[in-house]
């Protein structure tokens, strides 16, 4: 039974994959040193590995099966290398951020190709991937955004910061796109990392603990300029911001026009009781005077009346029309079905972009802007879709 097990295992075909759960370094940095590459080649052997080597051209073999031992690699690499290589993440990029003690963290990505080679490369230790000097001020006098909400968390520097470095990431046709968005801190909804809601009230991103859980241990981008990893998940919502915003006026405008509606209701009550008053005051029998003004203002209730119908028909048209839209594009927004034609969202670079085109758009989205190359391994078409800002011009498109 085992064996058969293992058999369908390797006849499987190896998905290219980006990125990882928590790798739990913490436990991994107090591993002394030598059980450390014992456990990498018993990984290698174990789990068919071809070569490890360094990035760089030529590559620098690090190991290979005629030898037991590992040449050349700093404890900060041992200790990524093992993090992938244990969880045997064959087929995935992943970005290891190692903390050094006070020297910080060194960034190390690492990647295990189909064909067995597993690849990485390191760069210099940084103190920090975020400014938790930023403040709401500051992102404010730069972007278009709503306001910082607290819910039951509370917004600090490090949420600024990794909030004002994925607006950085975006093109201007792209901040066009999401503009006005609040921002909401929310300790945890138990699923998410973060979420994008509209809604009549909402229209804003909710960012949740969860965003921050892997700050310390994984990065996006290269190993040169790593980003923080909560920017996977911000650009990720952004994503769907951006897929959404014909979407999220439509709401906005009915929104409006149900407002103003409400606005109006008082009139017709106030056109009404001027028709009393003056009735009232003119008595039983008015003369021909009183029986005029009677009568403009008998004309101005009618007008007042016509005027909320007239009100209530919009918003009643605009909100239908609304819901009829998000009816008919349930399985996806345009921009996002587009997309999946040109990547399946089967052949999605994370388990969660597998779930559904809305998705996959967006965790493709994250990837392409957080780190290009990330997803030009994965798929080359979908990385020069973005490039080409495709998903730009189709998001802004008029709807129905
Ligand atoms: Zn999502």
């Amino acid at each position: 039974m085992k064996s058969l097990l293992l058999l369908a295992l390797a006849a499987a075909p190896v998905e290219l994959s980006y990125g990882s759960g928590p790798l739990q370094l913490e436990k991994l940095a107090k591993v002394p040193d030598a059980t450390l590459v014992q456990q990498i080649v018993a990984c290698t052997k174990g789990y068919r590995v071809t070569r490890v080597e360094r990035r760089g051209s030529p590559p620098t073999p690090v190991w290979d099966a005629s030898s037991d031992s590992l040449a050349g690699l700093s404890r900060p690499e041992r200790v990524a290398l093992l993090s992938v290589l244990g969880r045997r993440l064959v087929g995935a990029e992943v970005d290891v951020l190692v903390p050094q003690g006070d020297a910080g963290l060194t960034p190390v990505s690492v990647t295990w190709e189909p064909d067995g080679v597993v690849s990485f490369e390191s760069g210099p230790a940084v103190k920090s991937l975020v400014d938790d000097t930023m403040t709401a001020q500051r992102i404010k006098s730069t972007f278009d955004v709503g306001e910082f909400i607290d819910v039951d968390a509370t917004w600090d520097g490090v949420g600024y910061s990794v909030v004002h470095q994925a607006l950085s990431l975006l093109t201007r046709e792209e901040l066009a796109l999401v503009g006005g968005l609040k921002f909401r801190r929310v300790k945890a909804d138990g699923v998410h990392a973060a979420k994008y809601e509209r809604g009549d009230t909402s229209n804003w991103i909710n960012v949740y603990d969860a965003a921050f859980v892997s700050i310390n241990e994984l990065f996006i981008g290269t190993v040169a300029a790593p980003r923080a990893q909560a920017l996977y998940v911000l650009l990720h919502e952004l994503g769907h911001a951006l897929a959404d915003v014909r979407f999220r006026q439509k709401g906005l405008l009915s929104k409006a026009a149900a407002d103003e509606y409400q606005r109006h209701q008082p009139d017709v009550d106030a056109a009404i009781a001027a028709f009393n008053d003056r009735a009232k005051a003119l008595g039983p029998t008015p003369n021909a005077k009183g029986v005029a003004e009677l009568k403009a203002l008998d004309a101005a209730v009618a007008r007042a009346k016509a005027d909320l119908d007239t009100r209530f028909k919009e918003a009643d048209r605009l909100v239908k029309q609304m819901l009829a839209s998000d009816r008919a594009n349930a399985k996806g927004r345009p921009v996002e079905l587009a997309f999946a034609t040109v990547m399946e969202p089967k052949k999605s670079p994370t388990a969660y972009g597998k779930s559904s085109a809305k998705e996959h758009f967006a965790e493709c989205f994250s990837i392409f802007k957080n780190d290009p190359d990330a997803l030009r391994r994965v798929s080359a078409v979908a990385a020069d879709w973005f490039a080409g800002g495709t998903h730009v011009s189709l998001a802004a498109k008029a709807i129905e």
